[in-house]
């Protein structure tokens, strides 16, 4: 029996604690039967289902969710829609929607929202793909405020973050930096590399004619790199789906990020901008190719040594001379922010370190590091966690600043709120319990690690566990010649 009168539809409803501006289930229920009644059908109560009070993100206490899909399953298939009142109370991804979605249109069954009415088609369900995105991103991430602010900016071409290297903010608006002559950077940048420099060239010599990044950073080849791919100095605007933070990472080839066309003006050509993209790309095949060549080397160093002048572990970075000796190098030298180069070959520092321990063990002189505060019963807060949260929500305050929902007061109180914290959280954390260790003891266990090393049955794995357990880190500097062990007890 056939009626227009007599189409079954049902109500799928779930409310949290999150949303404030939320309509309380009654009269979700009822804006919902209003609209179907307009589409000619009828939600009997029995067809009814409600979710309560738990967060979007557990989908495991879904009881009535569960029942309801259940029910769509049989074979009798009682109805043919289910409302929600948003997408967003439906399934709280992305891919939960999907799955649900495309096993119910299997049965015939749609979804639709009330208050985000679709389109039919393609367009429709790209759209209702995009509402789905920026619900998740709102659980994910921010506000919802938020989030509509920075969509909306972001659709009309406005920075929705902090202006790139290279601009300086203005009225909400992205000017080029031609005062502190960063603009001129940026295209010095794009025609060297399009001339055939590399990144790594090109960071050390503008670190050593004094540039620095927009955090006061050396350039490295990383940093170059990025600039490399900002399409803002194409007069482009990076959005991401994900949330902005993700746009400030280096992953210039994530699918959620969304490039719209900017206000601001261009710093370089877009000819000049596919040239460097091709070259980029190039780049980056041949080094995949060469990077599947390349093994891994193992020295009983691995990890242990630093650089005398940037702090940064050295590497093995290739080979020297004809015989192929291995080479150690500071890392940051290699990406081209630190400018002082300190190679060394392998077998050289290991005998200069064995040298030095053996020195320490005669002369029973050990420079210790103190050690990580113990995790006793009383002190199990885990402090980084802690600073951790807190570097987030000053973020998120920057973020609520930015897209203008909190005024330049309220930020700068919440930000000297949270930047206290964050001192005092690291002032609890550094507490350093410096144990009293008992020198012969120490230098037993050192002596016992050197003949360890020394012999030539062990690998170069084994060896690295070993010292390991009493080296906190060996220092290399190339200017003095000078090689400091610095040890620990733990
Ligand atoms: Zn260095």
């Amino acid at each position: 029996m056939e009626n227009d009168l007599l189409k079954i539809g049902s109500a799928y409803i779930r409310v949290s604690d999150e949303r404030q501006d939320e309509y309380s289930p009654d009269s979700q229920l009822k804006k919902i039967r209003e609209y179907a009644a307009k589409e000619g059908y009828l939600i009997p109560d029995e067809y009814v289902f409600y979710d309560d009070g738990i967060s979007g993100k557990s989908t495991q206490k879904r009881n009535d969710f569960n029942r309801m899909i259940a029910i769509a399953k049989e074979k009798s298939h009682p109805f043919d829609v289910i409302y929600v009142w948003k997408f967003s109370r439906f399934a709280r991804n992305q891919e939960e929607s999907m799955v649900y979605k495309n096993l119910l249109r299997k049965k015939g069954i749609s979804v639709v929202s009330v208050s985000e009415p679709i389109p039919e088609g393609h367009f429709g369900s790209l759209i209702e793909r995009i509402i789905e995105w920026t619900d998740e991103y709102y659980l994910v991430n921010l506000g919802a405020e938020v989030t509509r602010g920075m969509t909306e900016k972001a659709s009309r071409g406005e920075p929705t973050c902090a202006p790139p290297f290279g601009y300086v903010m203005k009225d909400k608006k992205y000017y080029p930096d031609e005062a502190s002559g960063a603009a001129n950077i940026v295209r010095e940048i794009f025609t060297r590399y399009a001339a055939g420099e590399k990144q790594r060239a090109i960071a050390q010599s503008l670190g050593l004619s004094g540039v620095r990044t927009r955090y006061g950073n050396m350039p490295d080849n990383r940093w170059i790199d990025y600039v490399l791919h900002n399409p803002c100095y194409i007069g482009k605007v990076r959005w991401s789906l994900n949330g902005a933070r993700a746009v400030s990472k280096l992953d210039f080839e994530n699918e959620n990020i969304m490039i719209v066309n900017g206000q601001h003006e261009p710093l370089i050509s877009v000819d000049l901008w596919n040239k460097v993209q091709q070259m980029l790309d190039r780049q980056k095949k041949a080094y995949s190719k060469y990077a599947r060549k390349s093994q891994t080397v193992e020295y009983m160093l691995k990890g242990l040594v630093r650089c005398g002048v940037c702090g940064s572990t050295l590497a093995c970075n290739g080979t020297s001379g004809k015989e192929k000796v291995k080479c150690l190098q500071c890392c940051n030298y290699a990406r081209g922010s630190c400018h002082t180069s300190h190679s060394i070959t392998i077998p050289k520092i290991e005998a200069a370190f064995i040298e030095g321990l053996e020195d320490s063990v005669g002369k029973k002189q050990f420079t210790m590091v103190p050690d990580e505060p113990k995790k006793t019963d009383s002190t199990t807060i885990d402090y980084d966690k802690l600073i951790a949260v807190e570097n987030r929500r000053l973020e998120r305050a920057k973020e609520a600043y930015l897209a203008e929902i909190d005024t330049i007061e309220q930020y700068a109180k919440n930000k000297n709120e949270i930047t206290e914290r964050i001192a005092e959280l690291k002032a609890k954390r550094d507490k350093h319990i410096v144990k009293e260790i008992d020198i012969d003891v120490f230098a037993k266990k050192v002596e016992k690690v050197v003949e360890y090393i020394k012999r030539d049955d062990v690998d170069a794995i084994a060896k690295n566990e070993a010292l390991r357990t009493i080296i906190e880190k060996v220092v290399y500097e190339k200017a003095k010649g000078n090689l400091a062990i610095y040890f620990h007890d733990s």
